[in-house]
């Protein structure tokens, strides 16, 4: 890997006979396709009776299609354990958050901690890597398949167990845990460690601590299973090991990433929402810095099951959707799923061959990105994106909090992407980076809606601040304790004090007529929120309607040579969007940001940056064109023509690359 760029589907050849599969391989190498991800639910063929393992077919597989210019990512299969594993024995099963245990079939029924699991998932991982981990034709490989994407915090009697041994290590005092959860509350308080309820079925709500603890315990538990199974692959193999994970799933990516060796992610956002396909390029470049991101699943049309279908895309997005992703930093594109399924529940899913061997209504768009991924794979190739001098902090840690209070079911993933959108439809070059990246090379950083935020990162964030940066707070940011409990020296804690304001007291905005001005705006104000000391020193955003009126929202406070900018609600309306548009651009040119264009709303450009010059993607992704200054004389490299300085227009789904010299 790093040396091409890769445009792939997954494959299953355990479902079709051969004269299926040599079709298919010749189909294969007349769309581009040169990658093919295999195996990952295929453990009752590679091991049909318990501790019977034959490999042999895959083996010949990846020969094969090694020997066609085909190469491959192998999948640990154990999303879907088969029936001698769960047939009997319902304690090895995933338990929901009701009590209701799961039975076979579907996939994700196991619970995956269950040590039984863990044996026969470590016993048919290390079967596969001894026989096919030295094959050529195996480039990488995948753990499992996305993670606690149908499920989330397992409520089985192992779970149990092993919740409270991760109690005991982190309180290790059951005193301590009452202290911390406060569990004189409601007459909560435990004795020992084995008293503490998994959070199941109960009349109300439960203690946050309790909710958003055990949301942080199971994310460890399932990077852990990831973490042993990336441990047994490389005694066999040195191909690097990723996981196809989302925003969407109840996993802590970073900590998942943290011991593998590249990112990858599955999208199936429709044009509609282009937003939330770009977002994952942003965010996924930033998990494994030093290396390319895989786009390990996304439609090459539509995203159905039995239960639901999609909207296909139109003719020319999924180019751009190509397009845009090799540009932010993928090395790899690649489609679910390649031959449409004959049996099981996602049949009518969108594909590249029905399951009858002929082009579907995606072919053509198939072969599209095929011509572009050839056409700039040696400008892809010969530049990085360009650093990006602003970033948007997520967090999946964030989300476990805002799942446990999320007041008017917030979703986490819609408010991050529409924070997100705002700075993209402004033209400004971001990154969208884990709570732990570093911040070097940044000029503003936003961290919006992480309720608890640790000392290691307001540390990090003030030594940004400190060496110049603009750091901007919130909305929703820092109001609870570790424990996710409420701050009691000040409302939100060390935050507070290293932000410069004095909080007087927070409450829900919305609804209330609260107003605010900022900017030269006034707009509603609207979430849960911090009201400042009016200070005119300090003040930005100052309230003139409602509860808190003559109070603030918004403040700065210098510090050393950048400032930290608290934004303490949320400005919602057209008003409120446009009063942060404005917050946006005024830290931004305080900033010096310079990687920022006129693009039209769209429409994107992904700058990049080679030795001694420069390209910049010009993308159009909602099919309506656009069009963006150039700043400077550069050269269409499509073309090979020089455009002089001044208006770009760029067609419906057209795509331009400018370098600058
Ligand atoms: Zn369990």
């Amino acid at each position: 890997m790093g040396k091409k760029l890769y445009h792939g589907a997954a494959y299953y050849p355990e479902l079709w006979d051969e004269r299926v599969i040599e079709e298919d391989i010749i189909e294969m190498k007349k769309t581009g396709i040169n990658v093919v991800r295999i195996g990952e639910f295929a453990w009752a063929s590679m091991e049909p009776e318990e501790g019977k393992y034959d490999l042999s077919f895959f083996k010949n597989i990846i020969n094969k299609l090694h020997e066609n210019g085909i190469e491959t990512v192998m999948c640990t299969p154990t999303p879907t354990p088969p029936i001698w594993y769960s047939h009997g024995h319902p304690e090895r099963m995933y338990v929901d958050r009701d009590g209701k245990v799961m039975g076979h079939g579907s996939r994700q029924h196991a619970c995956t901690n269950h040590p039984y699991f863990r044996e026969r998932a470590a016993l048919i991982t290390e079967n596969i890597a001894k026989e096919v981990g030295s094959l050529p034709g195996v480039i990488g490989w995948q753990i499992d398949n996305e993670f606690k994407c149908h499920v989330s915090e397992c409520m089985c009697h192992t779970c149990k167990d092993l919740w409270h041994l991760w109690l005991k290590e982190r309180y290790e005092s059951v005193e301590n845990l009452n202290e911390a959860w406060g569990t004189k509350i409601w007459s909560e308080y435990y004795h020992s460690f084995e008293q503490v309820p998994q959070p199941g079925p109960a009349p109300f709500l439960h203690n946050s601590s309790l909710h958003t603890m055990y949301q942080l315990f199971s994310m460890e538990k399932i990077a852990e299973f990831s973490d042993g199974q990336a441990e047994i692959i490389r005694k066999y193999s040195s191909a690097p090991i990723t996981h196809n994970s989302s925003v969407f799933f109840s996993v802590d990516n970073e900590r998942i990433f943290k011991n593998l060796d590249f990112a990858s992610f599955d999208t199936y956002a429709t044009i509609e929402n282009y937003p939330a396909y770009l977002i994952n390029s942003d965010l996924w470049r930033n998990f494994k810095k030093d290396r390319g991101f895989w786009v390990m699943e996304t439609s090459p049309s539509y995203a159905a099951s039995l239960a639901s279908y999609a909207a296909p895309h139109p003719n020319g997005y999924l180019r751009v959707e190509a397009a845009a992703a090799y540009a932010l930093g993928a090395e790899a594109f690649c489609y679910w799923l390649w031959r449409q399924q004959r049996a099981g529940c996602e049949q009518p899913h969108g594909s590249v061959l029905s399951a009858w061997g002929k082009p579907t209504v995606g072919y053509e768009n198939v072969l599209e990105v095929a011509d572009l991924k050839n056409e700039i794979e040696p400008i892809i190739l010969s530049t990085a994106p360009s650093q990006a001098e602003v970033a948007i902090t997520y967090s999946d840690r964030g989300k476990a909090f805002l799942k446990t209070e999320s007041h008017r079911n917030l979703n986490h993933r819609s408010l991050v992407t529409d924070f997100y959108k705002r700075i993209l439809n402004m033209g400004i070059h971001r990154d969208v980076v884990p709570e732990g990246a570093d911040l070097e090379g940044y000029k503003v950083l936003f961290t919006p809606f992480i309720h608890y935020l640790s000392s290691e990162y307001i540390a990090r964030a003030r030594e940004f601040v400190e060496k110049g940066g603009i750091w901007i707070v919130g909305p929703l940011t820092g109001g609870r304790t570790e424990n996710h409990t409420v701050h009691t020296d000040c409302a939100l804690g060390e935050l507070e004090k290293t932000a410069g304001v004095e909080v007087l007291y927070t409450f829900p905005m919305d609804d209330s007529g609260t107003v605010g001005r900022a900017f030269d705006i006034s707009a509603p104000l609207g979430m849960w929120s911090s009201v400042f000391e009016a200070n005119s020193e300090t003040s930005v955003g100052v309230i003139e309607e409602g509860l808190a009126k003559g109070k603030s929202f918004i403040t700065e406070h210098k510090l050393g040579g950048g400032k930290i900018v608290m934004l303490g609600s949320l400005p919602i309306g057209e008003s409120g969007d446009l009063q942060l548009q404005k917050l946006v651009h005024h830290y931004s040119e305080e900033a010096n940001v310079t990687l920022r264009s006129d693009v039209t709303q769209g429409t994107i450009v992904a700058p990049r940056q080679g030795d001694g010059f420069s390209v910049w993607f010009v993308i159009n992704m909602d099919g309506n064109g656009g069009s963006v200054t150039l700043p400077q004389q550069g050269v269409d490299l499509q073309t090979n023509t020089v455009i002089e300085p001044g208006k770009l227009e760029i067609g419906k789904f057209e795509y331009k690359m400018i370098q600058f010299n």
